[in-house]
């Protein structure tokens, strides 16, 4: 990997081996992925289009405002609570919202002390990708005016359910209809991050013969309209005359991802630059850009399947997760917040180290406690070996080690706090759950072999890498640090 990008989260994370130089086809999703957007501008517009909407039908969405700090991607939706959870990588939750509303312990415990997360009940809906931002900061304002008794009933009373329903569908149709995509196609300079190492990243892996697909749940003119804004000015650099149009040996507009890959839909030829289709009749070829069609019918195209294919894409379940479980493709997800969330946690490094300190103190001062509290037992009870000292001397001794704990405990609050306030002050780091990985983490490292937060970091690695995924750790390994040396000063007798 190349230096100094894994210290500034460029790096291309490796959770499954991979060599990049067998890979005969790489595939790239489009929005997020080889088109980076403003996220907060972007979802700033979807939140307020489908905010009057419901203000059109009389709801009271005066005053509510888009809150790019509320939602994090990887976060869970509870459409019976009408809460926002995070869980850790068994889906136990360790933070959550009702509404806007922090839960305190008492409600968390009450509300999630037998339920864990799990994605296949159609109650926990996972945020998969940054478009699901808009989506659930209105539906977490909505929970706060529905507790109000503020929300028209729709024919019985709505439930938190209900409610989410509606702001589905909501989203969906605000992304389907022109008006969303022509605001953002007028002005792309407010919404689109030009990234001006994406087509040499693609050159390079052209010139050492991958074939390129681009593959996308856009339609054309919203495909061609971002394509032409992001990538052309870069092309016209490097390959006078061209155009994003001559990177990708396939292009496929509208593929109703996850289906895509586990259906059969006929592909469509995209005949105009309106958009204006045409049913294919013939075999695919190269250098025209489709409409629909399926994974499988591209790989029988292209004469490769499984792992001759790398797709990238920003979406943890309609690029990542299906695409793996069905098709074995290998995958990599974009997980842009990656440069922020290695930023906060360099930023945090000496405290980290701190805390990292206190914890061993306290988990030796906790070990001598627990001895002791035997030793006391077993003086008591008469029983088992000898045990020196006088029954007020432990009882002495516990008070004192009970004493110091407090004490550690208290300067251990702060330190603990601002761990879980990193990259974002409700929710914390988007990979971490408490001292575990997130649920997000678990899902990255189960369905993408590699994960990075720009197409262009692949560029540092080369079209010819052997990425290898490091040698996980487990609790009983040797090397896994223990703890630290008994400190003399630490004796309390
Ligand atoms: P991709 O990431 O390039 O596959 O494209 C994502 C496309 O899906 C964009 O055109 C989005 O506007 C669209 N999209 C995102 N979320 C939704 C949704 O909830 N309903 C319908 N379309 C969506
Ligand atoms: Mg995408």
């Amino acid at each position: 990997m190349a230096e100094g990008r894994i210290e500034d989260g460029r790096g291309v994370y490796c959770n499954r081996t991979l060599n990049l130089r067998s890979i005969k086809v790489i595939g790239y999703d489009m929005d997020y992925t080889l088109v980076d957007y403003h996220v907060e501008e972007w979802e700033r517009c979807a939140y307020e289009r489908v905010r009057q909407r419901f203000g059109q039908r009389g709801w009271p969405i005066e005053g509510l405002t888009f809150d790019p700090e509320m939602v994090i991607r990887g976060l869970v939706v509870d459409t019976d609570r009408g809460n926002l959870v995070k869980a850790n990588r068994f889906g136990f939750i360790k933070k959550a919202t009702h509404g806007t509303r922090d839960l305190t312990f008492e409600e968390m415990r009450e509300a999630y002390s037998r339920e864990i997360v799990d994605l296949s009940e159609s109650r926990w809906v996972f945020l998969n990708t940054l478009f699901s931002l808009s989506e659930a900061c209105l539906y977490m304002q909505l929970v706060d005016l529905l507790d109000q008794g503020r929300l028209p009933a729709q024919g019985r009373p709505m439930n938190y359910h209900d409610l989410y329903e509606e702001v589905r569908r909501g989203i969906d149709a605000t992304h389907m209809e022109g008006e969303l995509k022509a605001e953002i196609m007028n002005d792309p300079a407010r919404f689109v991050k030009r990234d001006p190492e994406v087509v040499l990243t693609l050159l390079d892996q052209r010139n050492a013969g991958k074939k390129l697909m681009l593959i996308t749940n856009s339609e054309w003119s919203y495909t061609s309209a971002m394509m032409n804004f992001a990538i052309d000015p870069f092309v016209a650099e490097m390959l006078p005359g061209k155009t994003w149009r001559d990177l990708f040996d396939l292009v496929v507009v509208g593929a109703r991802k996850p289906d895509f890959f586990t259906t059969r839909a006929p592909f469509f030829e995209v005949v105009s630059d309106d958009g204006l289709l045409r049913p294919v009749v013939r075999a695919l070829e190269p250098n025209v850009a489709y409409f629909g069609g399926s994974a499988q019918a591209i790989e029988k195209f292209l004469g490769v399947s499984g792992d001759d294919i790398l797709y990238v894409g920003d979406h943890m379940w309609g690029d990542v997760h299906v695409t793996k479980s069905v098709l074995r493709w290998r995958t990599a997800l974009v997980l842009r917040e990656l440069e922020a969330e290695v930023a906060a946690l360099t930023a945090f490094h000496s405290t980290e180290n701190e805390l990292l300190a206190r914890m061993q103190e306290k988990e030796h001062l906790e070990a001598q406690l627990s001895r002791a509290r035997l030793s006391l037992q077993r003086l008591v009870g008469n029983y088992g070996p000898k045990v020196e000292g006088t029954r007020e001397e432990w009882q002495g001794r516990i008070h004192r080690l009970r004493s110091r704990l407090v004490a550690l405990d208290a300067d251990v609050a702060p330190l603990a706090r601002a761990a879980s306030e990193l990259a974002n002050r409700r929710w914390g780091l988007l990979t971490r759950a408490g001292n575990d990985k997130s649920h997000l983490a678990r899902q990255v490292e189960r369905y993408a072999d590699l994960y990075t937060s720009r197409v262009s970091n692949f560029l540092h690695v080369t079209p010819f890498e052997y990425l290898r995924s490091p040698r996980g750790s487990l609790p009983h390994d040797p090397s896994t640090p223990a703890g630290p040396p008994l400190q003399p000063n630490l004796r309390t007798t």
